[in-house]
């Protein structure tokens, strides 16, 4: 039998575990439930010494661009340092089967229930659900609470003429992914402009509240690292409409100790524990998005929650009918939470608040440097990112902020984040993160500077870059869209 063999007992009646569906299939005929054109038919694999295989795989990982070797600025992706300590934590649970029943697995619900309250602590939620499995899902899981949120008021208000509310207000500096979740629950995103010190235009949003307006998605710090210097009043506004509150928290990393969003007036918020809370991260994963809701919308959180029953940790949905359901397998991608319950256990209350702080510090040390070099659209303090244009190359010389970028890797260097947000022409979003040393950073900007003045003296050189990496500048639309992994017996 396929399930033969596995580890973990069986859940019996009366336990809250799960059990695996039986696959009545012999295992030698396992192969016909794999279709033909997908079986090899050949082998044609290289013959080499163990030596050569080494050789191979230690030369390709010496290819990898890392937080671990070189410095990696991308803007809103919070590259910080990935503490070795947390591998070994995650490491600790992984012959845990997310099928055990409850009582033995009590370890591991005790992490959960206790990070749970962690994350209400740092950032003034009542309640988290932990399933999400990145940002754009927690933006997903939230946006279908508030959904519920509404729709139930509305039944309990017997009126005709109440109008459904269907409209999500963002912000036109926001990260793709808050329209694109906006559309995936059947909203209507409704973009409003910033105003010319970045905030949200307070004008444009009370023109844009009504009494259809279901919430408004906001990043504070934003993509362009600014702090909202209306938020209080933003909240107010949106509250008096009727609507929620929604905080992006992928920016959380410069909050810290310094202010929680619950506070703020946000309703309901995801955090990026990859980002904020450090997780090696990057090629699409792994991420843990959990949504922070407070006590209005706790009823709809996702379930199975876990809870401090009298035997225990338990997991349970029956407490909780009128939630939105389940969101993920399991408990999320567990993983991620070890590490960030890791690296929050270990730099403590006062360590996270030093984080954010060195984060912001950082930021505005570069920003100053580099602000004489390129164009500098919001001249005022920034958070833990800023974000600078390569609007003066463009007009004098025809360079662009991509070719800056690519030039930075033949020094040694990640290029931050270009072409976002869209409200910067040819933008470059830098984020030094707080792991970072000040020689570090010093050699970043002298690097950025160097290519200001090469985009004077040699301009081709900065087009025509990268050149001194194994190939020089690819076709990246085709390359992510038609990627070519084959093994050709010749690298
Ligand atoms: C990273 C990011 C997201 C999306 O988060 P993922 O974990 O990548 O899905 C959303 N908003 C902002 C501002 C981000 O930086």
């Amino acid at each position: 039998m396929l399930n033969e063999g596995l580890i973990f007992e069986r859940s019996t009646p009366g336990q809250k575990g799960y059990s695996l569906p039986e696959l009545d299939v012999p295992a030698e005929e396992l192969t016909n439930l794999i279709p033909a054109e997908l079986l090899r038919r050949e082998l044609n694999l290289p013959e080499v010494s163990e030596l050569d295989v080494v050789r191979h795989f230690t030369r390709l990982s010496q290819l990898n661009f890392s937080v671990d070797t070189e410095f990696y600025p991308l803007g809103s992706c919070t590259m910080k340092y990935n503490p070795k300590v947390n591998e070994e934590a995650a490491k600790m649970f992984t012959e845990l089967h997310p099928g055990q029943a409850d009582d033995s697995v009590q370890g591991i619900l005790q992490l959960l229930y206790d990070f749970e309250r962690y994350l209400c602590a740092i950032f003034g939620y009542d309640a988290f659900t932990l399933q999400p499995a990145a940002g754009a899902h927690g933006e997903l899981t939230a946006l279908m609470m508030i959904k519920a949120y509404h729709e139930e008021n509305k039944s309990k208000v017997k009126s005709q003429n109440l109008k459904v509310r269907n409209k999500i207000i963002i912000p036109d500096s926001s990260h793709g992914t808050n329209p694109a979740s906006v559309s995936m629950v059947g909203f209507t995103p409704v973009v409003i402009k910033s105003n010319g010190r970045g905030n949200v235009d307070l004008a444009a949003l009370r023109q844009a509240l009504g009494d259809d307006t279901a919430g408004l998605m906001l990043t504070n710090p934003n993509t362009l690292g600014l702090f909202d210097e209306h938020i209080l009043e933003v909240a107010e506004l949106v509250h008096q409409a009727g609507g929620l509150l929604y905080y992006d928290g992928a920016n959380a990393n410069a909050n810290l100790g310094i202010c929680r969003p619950a506070d703020l007036g946000f309703d309901v918020a995801h955090f990026n524990l990859h980002k904020t809370f450090s997780t090696p991260h990057g090629g699409g994963g792994p991420g843990s998005g959990p949504v922070g809701v407070t006590r209005k919308l706790e009823p709809f959180l996702p379930v199975p929650r876990v809870i401090k029953g009298p035997a225990g940790f338990q997991l349970t949905a029956e407490s909780y009918p009128r939630s939105i359901g389940r969101v993920h397998s399991f408990h999320g991608n567990v993983g991620v939470i070890i590490r960030a319950y890791a690296y929050i256990r270990s730099l403590g209350a006062a360590g996270l608040k030093a984080a954010s702080e060195k984060a912001v510090e950082n930021a505005n040390y570069m920003m100053n440097q580099l602000k004489d070099h390129y164009y500098l659209p919001y001249d005022r303090t920034c958070q833990h990112e800023f974000v600078i244009s390569a609007k003066w190359q463009k007009e004098k010389f025809g360079i662009r902020a991509l070719d800056i970028a690519k030039r930075l890797i033949d020094y040694g260097f990640h290029p931050p984040t270009i072409y976002f947000p869209l409200i910067v022409e040819e933008a470059l979003m830098i984020e030094p993160t707080e792991s970072e040393s000040r020689a570090t950073l010093d050699a970043f900007c002298a690097a950025l500077i160097k290519i200001a003045r090469e985009c004077a003296t040699d301009p081709e050189l900065v087009r025509s870059a990268p050149h001194h990496t194994p190939v020089s500048r690819l076709d990246e639309a085709r390359a992510a869209r038609e990627p070519d992994l084959r093994w050709t017996g010749n690298s």
